[in-house]
């Protein structure tokens, strides 16, 4: 999983190209992740005794995670990301490009 919780990523696909935002929730399953106000859709509610109106609400649909890159800050854009596994046998992600530490996996 290249992406968790609370990474700032680049969405690279559909109507949020471009956008960078926080990762709010990541599913391995599903391989999605909600991002921060990216691929808000409305949530239409049938009326019923809390809200006898209906209405609709405004959530955040799961991206799929391939469509999202790791923002590197040193290279100041969305990257590949890859695995250097240390001697004492934590896993670093690390930026393809530059080789910037971007965290534990
Ligand atoms: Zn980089």
């Amino acid at each position: 999983m290249h992406v968790r919780r609370d990474d700032t990523v680049e969405v690279m696909t559909g109507e949020d190209r471009g956008v960078r935002a926080r990762v709010l929730s990541v599913d391995p399953r599903k391989c999605q992740a909600i991002v921060e106000s990216v691929n808000r859709v409305y949530k239409h509610l049938r009326r019923s005794r809390r809200n006898p109106q209906g209405g609709r609400l405004e959530i955040e649909a799961p991206v799929d995670l391939s469509n999202l890159r790791l923002v590197c800050p040193k290279c100041d854009k969305g990257v590949r990301v890859g695995v250097r596994i240390d001697e004492d046998g934590t896993r670093h992600r690390v930026c393809r490009a530059c080789g910037t530490d971007l965290g534990e996996v």
